[in-house]
C-alpha cells in the first residue's frame, strides 16, 4: 500500500514538472506576437509575410509563422488565432501561394490535455489513497472522533511511586496486591486465582485518587491509560460507546498495563435515576462499558481503577462482581497523615528552620492532600514576594489563612471606632479561651479583616479529637460569646459582629439536647439527621420525633445552655480586666498577635515587652541560618528538618 503510493506521487510529481518545462520550453522559442488577429492574418497572408501555417481542424484554430525578416514588424514570430480551417481557408491560402499543414490539436498538447482531463481524477483518487492510509495508521485527526480519549502516561514520563503517595497506608496496602498481579500476572493465574478485574477508589475530591492509580501503575512498571468519565459523553448518542470500545481495544493491545477512569459516576450513575429521567447516550455507553468488562479476562493483564467520590450514585451493576467488585477507601489523611503528606511536597522547597510540619497538620484539619499541595505552592508563593531564599513558618501562616479565610483585606477602610470595637472583641474571646480548661490552645488573634470577618482568633488543636464532653462543649459556648461579652461590657453597646458567634453557639447548644443527651431531658434523640439528599432517590428529610409541648422544653434548654456560657464569660471577662486591657492594646498596636505572645500578655506582661520577644526571634532564626550556610550545607536546609547548633 505505502509503496504504491509512493510510487504514484513521484509520477505524478514528474509528470507535473515535465507540463511546466515544456510549457516553459515553448514560451521561451515561440514569441508569440500580441494582439494577432483574423484581418491582420489576412492581410499578413496578402502581404506574403506569413512562412507557414498549420490547421488545427478539431479545434479550428490557425497556427503558423511569419517570415524571419518581419518578426520586427509583428514584434514576434509565431500566430495562433481561430479561423476557418474548411476549404474556404484552404483555397485563400493556396491563392497566396501557402500550403497548410494539417494536425490533429493533441498531438501537440498532450500534455496540456492530460492535465485538463485527467488531473481532476489523479486528485481525488490521491486525496482518496491519502485519507485511507491516515484512518488505517490511526493517528490522524480525521474520522478520528469516536476513539477514546485515554492519555498514555508510560513508565518513563512522569512515574509516580508509593513514596510520593502519604498519609493513606491501608489504601495503599489493599492495591500493593494490584501492583505484585501487575508485575507478574502468571504467577497468580497459575493458581487458578481470579484476579479483580476492576478496582473502585472511593474517597472525596483532591484525597489523591489519581496520583494512587498512577503509583501503582508506576510500581509495576507498566504503561497507565487515564480517562475521564466526563470525556465519554458527548452530544451525540453512540460516540460514548464507541469510545469504550476503543479504550479495551488500546487496553488489551498494551496489556499488561492500567487502565484508570476518573470521575466514573459521570458514565456510572444508576440507570433511571436522576431528575431528567433517561439519557440514552450515557445507557448506551454504561452498558458498552458492562460489556467490555464482561468480555476480558483480567488474565489477559488488564486491570481497571476507577474513581468516585459518589459511590453510593453508581448503578449497582457497575458494582457486582467480575467487575468493579473491590473498593479501596481512600480517607481524607489524618493528622499524622497530613503531616506526611506536607512532608512529601516541602521535599520540593527549601525549608527555614523554623517550619514545622507537625504544627501545620494540627492547624489544618479537613484539608486533603490537593489542599495540602495546595498550601506548600502559596506559602513558597508568599515566600518569593518577599524575596526569600527559604520558607518560613510565617509563610505557611499565611498560605493558610489566605487558603481558609480568603486574602487580607487590608484596603478595606475600618474606621478607629470599628477598629476598637473588633479589637475588644477578638480580645473577649482569647481570654475566655485562656482562661477556660479543656479548650484547644489559642493560636494566633487578629484585627485583619479577611473574607467576611473583621477579626479572627484561631485555635489551634493538640491532637485530633473525635468525641466532645459536655464541659467542654459549655466551654466551647462561652468562648464563643467572649466577644459579645467584652463589647458589652466595655462599651455598653453590641454590634453585628457576633452574629456568626451566636450561630455556631446556638448550633452546639441545640446539638446538646436534641443529639447528645447533655441535658436534663436525658438521651433522646430528638433529632436525627439523614443522608444528604441524593436526587431521583428520595428526599432527604430532618425528621421531628416528638410533640409540641416537648419542642417548648427544648427551647428552654437550649435557652438555659446559651445564657449559662454567656453569664460565665462576661463573669471572666470582669475577673480579669487588666489582661483584656492588655490584650486588646496589643492588637490595636500589632493588628496580630501570636499565641505566645497571648500567653505572655494574659500572664501580665506590658505590651512593650512584645517589642523585645520579636526581636530575639527574629535573631534566632537568623543565627541558625547562618549557622547553617557557615556549616557548609550549602543552600537551606531543605528535608533534613530542623537544624540544631
Ligand atoms: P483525586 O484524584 O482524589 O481528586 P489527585 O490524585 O488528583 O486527587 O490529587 C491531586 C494532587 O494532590 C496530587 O497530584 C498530589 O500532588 C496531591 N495529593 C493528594 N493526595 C496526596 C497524598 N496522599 N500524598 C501526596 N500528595 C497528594
Ligand atoms: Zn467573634
Amino acid at each position: 500500500m505505502r509503496s504504491t503510493q509512493k510510487t504514484l506521487a513521484l509520477w505524478f510529481f514528474l509528470i507535473i514538472m515535465a507540463v511546466f518545462l515544456f510549457q516553459a520550453y515553448e514560451s521561451k522559442h515561440q514569441k508569440a506576437i500580441a494582439d494577432f488577429n483574423f484581418s491582420k492574418f489576412t492581410e499578413a497572408v496578402k502581404a506574403g509575410e506569413v512562412a507557414t501555417v498549420t490547421f488545427r481542424q478539431d479545434t479550428s484554430e490557425v497556427v503558423g509563422e511569419m517570415k524571419p525578416e518581419f518578426e520586427k514588424k509583428y514584434n514576434g514570430t509565431h500566430f495562433a488565432i481561430i479561423g476557418n480551417t474548411q476549404d474556404e481557408g484552404y483555397k485563400f491560402l493556396q491563392q497566396h501561394g501557402i500550403t497548410p499543414n494539417y494536425e490533429r490539436a493533441d498531438n501537440g498538447g498532450f500534455f496540456q490535455s492530460l492535465l485538463v482531463n485527467w488531473l481532476p481524477l489523479i486528485l481525488i483518487v490521491a486525496m482518496f489513497l491519502f485519507i485511507m492510509r491516515q484512518i488505517q495508521a490511526g493517528g490522524g485527526k480525521a474520522m478520528s472522533f469516536g476513539k477514546s480519549r485515554a492519555r498514555l502516561l508510560t513508565e518513563h514520563k512522569n512515574r509516580v511511586t508509593f513514596k510520593e503517595v502519604a498519609g493513606v497506608d491501608e489504601a495503599k496496602e489493599d492495591l500493593q496486591e494490584i501492583v505484585s498481579f501487575l508485575k507478574d500476572p502468571k504467577k497468580y493465574t497459575k493458581l487458578g486465582g481470579r484476579i479483580p478485574k476492576g478496582v473502585l477508589l472511593v474517597g472525596s475530591p483532591g484525597t489523591g485518587k489519581t496520583l494512587l492509580a498512577r503509583a501503582v501503575a508506576g510500581e509495576a512498571g507498566v504503561p497507565f491509560f487515564t480517562i475521564s468519565g466526563s470525556d465519554f459523553v458527548e452530544m451525540f448518542v453512540g460516540v460514548g460507546a464507541s469510545r469504550v470500545r476503543d479504550l479495551f481495544e488500546q487496553g488489551k493491545k498494551n496489556a499488561p498495563c492500567l487502565i484508570f477512569i476518573d470521575e466514573i459516576d459521570a458514565v456510572g450513575r444508576h440507570r433511571g435515576a436522576g431528575m431528567g429521567g433517561g439519557h440514552d447516550e450515557r445507557e448506551q455507553t454504561l452498558n458498552q462499558l458492562l460489556v467490555e468488562m464482561d468480555g476480558f479476562e483480567s488474565s489477559e493483564g488488564v486491570i481497571m481503577i476507577a474513581a468516585t467520590n459518589r459511590p453510593d450514585v453508581l448503578d449497582p451493576a457497575l458494582l457486582r462482581p467480575g467487575r468493579f467488585d473491590r473498593r479501596v477507601i481512600v480517607n481524607k489523611p489524618d493528622l499524622k497523615g497530613r503531616e506526611q503528606i506536607l512532608a512529601v511536597h516541602m521535599r520540593k522547597t527549601p525549608l527555614g528552620p523554623d517550619v514545622d510540619a507537625s504544627k501545620i497538620a494540627r492547624g489544618t484539619p479537613g484539608f486533603s492532600g490537593a489542599d495540602l499541595e495546595n498550601l506548600v505552592n502559596e506559602a513558597a508563593l508568599v515566600a518569593a514576594r518577599s524575596d526569600k531564599k527559604y520558607l518560613e513558618m510565617d509563610d505557611f501562616e499565611k498560605a493558610k489563612d489566605k487558603v481558609t479565610m480568603g486574602a487580607e483585606r487590608r484596603s478595606m477602610v475600618i474606621s478607629d471606632e470599628d477598629k476598637k470595637v473588633t479589637a475588644y472583641h477578638e480580645a473577649g474571646h482569647t481570654l475566655v479561651g485562656k482562661k477556660l480548661v479543656g479548650l484547644d490552645p489559642i493560636h494566633k488573634v487578629t484585627i485583619i479583616p479577611r473574607g467576611m470577618a473583621l477579626g479572627v482568633t484561631q485555635t489551634l488543636p493538640e491532637k485530633e479529637s473525635v468525641s466532645l464532653s459536655k464541659s467542654k462543649a459549655e466551654n466551647m459556648i462561652a468562648f464563643l460569646f467572649g466577644g459579645r461579652a467584652a463589647e458589652e461590657l466595655i462599651f455598653k453597646d453590641i454590634t453585628t459582629g457576633a452574629g456568626n458567634d451566636i450561630e455556631r453557639a446556638t448550633e452546639i447548644a441545640r446539638r446538646m439536647v436534641c443529639e447528645w443527651g447533655m441535658s436534663k431531658l436525658g438521651p433522646l434523640a430528638y433529632e436525627t439527621r439523614d443522608n444528604p439528599v441524593f436526587m431521583g432517590m428520595g428526599y432527604g428529610n430532618k425528621s421531628k420525633e416528638y410533640s409540641d409541648a416537648k419542642a417548648q422544653e427544648i427551647d428552654t434548654e437550649v435557652e438555659k445552655i446559651i445564657k449559662h456560657g454567656y453569664d460565665v464569660s462576661i463573669q471572666i471577662l470582669r475577673d480579669h480586666q487588666d489582661a483584656l486591657e492588655r490584650l486588646t492594646q496589643a492588637l490595636l498596636e500589632y493588628e496580630t498577635i501570636d499565641g505566645h505572645e497571648v500567653d505572655m500578655l494574659v500572664n501580665g506582661a506590658a505590651v512593650a515587652e512584645i517589642e523585645k520577644y520579636r526581636n530575639t526571634k527574629k535573631d534566632t532564626n537568623a543565627a541558625i541560618m547562618n549557622a547553617a550556610e557557615k556549616k557548609g550545607s550549602g543552600d537551606p536546609v531543605g528535608s533534613t528538618g530542623p537544624v540544631t547548633i
